[in-house]
């Protein structure tokens, strides 16, 4: 089986009625590892930024910054990138930078510590924008978004970074700035983000940790952790929806995108494009291959009608087995 997908590796993610389904990677270190993929991918969906910071002693300054970023924008040019600006706090911690809380996914955590640290998103940014000079693939996230205010600031400090290098000479185009849907209060607003982003990213472990109220790493509560609970599927069937009336390009860039009857969900719902980490792309693929987009509609349609967790992981075992 491992020497099949690999072989099917090199083909599209094309499924049996032609439907192209863009697939795209997760990164955090060692960009070396999968810029391989890059002829098999339609770009990074997610690079974790706070991944690199998580192994340094300190915060590293706007030159080491640059360079990391670089070395992301230029491995998969001009294929987009999406970098999101430091995601800390929950679980996780860097070490030179200690939060104590008792309630941390709860807590001071991505957008909301940097925003209360402009100095350090103002270096990302920097850092980002100067890195993408000449390659105008770079697109910026911002996690854990909760209100629109966040998405303004952001924006302000964004402007603000890009007039600055141009004052020092270093002009570079505005790039697309993305919101994370993972706080379910954004559900409730999304007219109100998309005036003021270019495109939504779901975070599927997030979004499912909140609206379940389960601490996505508590082994106690594991079993009610589902990202295929009913009410995380029909939030997510909402948001494709949704997206596609406000005509946002959406997708979906947590572990649900990296499971092969996940990703068969997400593409029948019409988000338009799955970023996942190297490991699940093969599979995922192989899904795709063998599953048609309307079979996919017709599997998203029988999944939404089911009323609890563990119906619809036997229905989507039995539907995958028979595709097998
Ligand atoms: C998510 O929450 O789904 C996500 C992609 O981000 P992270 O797992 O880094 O929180
Ligand atoms: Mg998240």
């Amino acid at each position: 089986l491992a020497e099949v997908l690999e072989h099917e590796q090199h083909l599209p993610s094309r499924t049996p009625d032609g439907y192209d389904m863009p697939l795209m990677v997760n990164t955090g270190l060692a960009v070396d590892a999968v810029a391989s993929l890059k002829p098999r991918i339609s770009g990074v969906g997610l690079y974790r930024t706070e991944v690199p910071f998580m192994v340094t002693e300190r915060f590293p300054g706007e030159q080491e910054q640059t360079r990391l970023y670089r070395d992301q924008l230029e491995s998969f040019a001009p294929l987009p990138v999406v970098m999101r600006t430091l995601d800390i706090g929950g679980d996780k911690d860097l070490p030179y930078f200690p939060i104590e809380e008792a309630n941390p996914f709860l807590g001071w955590r991505g957008i909301r510590v940097t925003l209360d640290h402009p100095e350090v998103l103002m270096v990302q940014l920097r850092a980002m924008l100067r890195a993408s000079q000449g390659l105008d693939n770079l697109q910026v996230l911002l996690p854990m978004i909760t209100n629109v205010d966040e998405v303004d600031a952001a924006q302000r400090l964004l402007e603000r970074a890009i007039v600055e290098l141009g004052e020092e000479g270093v002009v570079v185009p505005r790039p697309k700035v993305g919101v994370m849907i993972e706080v379910p209060a954004t559900l409730y607003q999304l007219d109100a983000l998309a005036e003021r982003a270019d495109f939504f990213s779901v975070g599927s472990n997030d979004l499912t940790q909140y609206l379940l109220a389960v601490d996505r790493n508590n082994p106690r509560v594991a079993d009610l952790y589902d990202a295929c609970h009913p009410a995380v599927l029909s939030a997510m069937a909402t948001l494709a929806s949704e997206s596609r009336r406000l005509d946002m390009p959406v997708s979906v860039c947590g572990e649900l995108a990296g499971d092969p009857a996940g990703a068969l969900l997400l593409m029948g719902m019409g988000f338009g494009a799955l970023s996942m980490n190297a490991p699940s792309l093969p599979r995922v693929r192989a899904a795709i291959r063998r599953v048609s987009l309307s079979d996919a509609q017709q599997l998203v349609d029988q999944t939404l009608r089911l009323d609890s967790p563990g119906e619809v992981r036997r229905h989507l075992d039995a539907r995958m087995a028979e595709w097998d």
